[in-house]
């Protein structure tokens, strides 16, 4: 489902250029589930946010599903990811104007055109919010906006699902249900997932586990 290879992107910071993610090569097949480990400004988030298509390496190849997203123009780019693609961010990143049902609706919008009620509130159901569909995010508690955001970044049934720490603001318990959740609704609607995450319990709880650090010849 992800080919990756020779990924480099480099910022120059103070006249010094400084690597932010390189990766020689990592496949992931279609359906698993795997963890990229490493600790704090190792170039997790960056690899997220090149795998998927939102930040342009310096080098390197990344296909998602046989498409090389490189190859794309930028707007067939977008549309290639609004299709695809699923996005948890650590900060849950909901519209705050928008209630937990209006921001599920937006993402169907955004990735259809249109928008289908009656699966948004089945998802929210299915995610234990059946009681908290009209509530904005600052009237949810944290573990609340997190389901929201799992329920958005997979109303889509998306191919790809991608998680950026996204348990990272909880504690350990509510973390691991929210993690037990996101991947039993992966499975369901049949996503691949890429998670990234410095939090070695959340990485365990995963299929397959790889360190960042160790996906290129050398050192960042
Ligand atoms: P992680 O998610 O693993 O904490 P990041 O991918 O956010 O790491 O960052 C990797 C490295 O790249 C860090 O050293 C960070 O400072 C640097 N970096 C990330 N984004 C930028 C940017 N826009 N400009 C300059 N440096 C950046
Ligand atoms: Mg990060």
């Amino acid at each position: 489902m992800i080919e990756i290879k020779n990924l480099e992107k480099t910022y120059t910071r103070a006249g010094e250029r400084v690597v932010a993610c390189r990766v020689d090569a990592l496949e992931v097949a279609a359906g698993e589930q795997i963890a990229i480990v490493g600790p704090s400004g190792c170039g997790k988030t960056t690899l997220l946010h090149i795998v998927s298509g939102l930040l342009i390496p310096d080098r390197g190849s990344v296909r998602v599903d046989g498409q090389d997203l490189f190859a794309l123009s930028e707007r067939a780019r977008d549309r290639f990811r609004a299709a695809r693609f699923g996005y948890v961010h650590q900060t849950f990143d909901l519209l705050s104007g928008f209630t937990a049902l209006e921001n599920v609706e937006l993402a169907q919008y955004f990735a259809a055109g249109r928008t289908d009620r009656s699966r948004a509130r089945e998802f929210l159901t299915h995610v234990g919010l059946e009681e908290r569909m009209h509530h904005r995010p600052r009237e949810l508690s944290i573990g609340q906006q997190q389901r929201v955001a799992i329920a958005r970044a997979l109303i889509n049934s998306p191919k790809l699902l991608l998680a950026d720490e996204p348990t990272g603001s909880q504690d350990p318990d509510s973390a691991k249900r929210s993690l037990a959740l996101l991947r039993s609704l992966a499975t369901e609607v049949g996503a691949t997932m890429l998670l990234v995450t410095h939090d070695p319990a959340s990485a365990d709880a995963m299929e397959r586990k790889v360190d960042l650090r160790a996906l290129s010849g050398a050192a960042q």
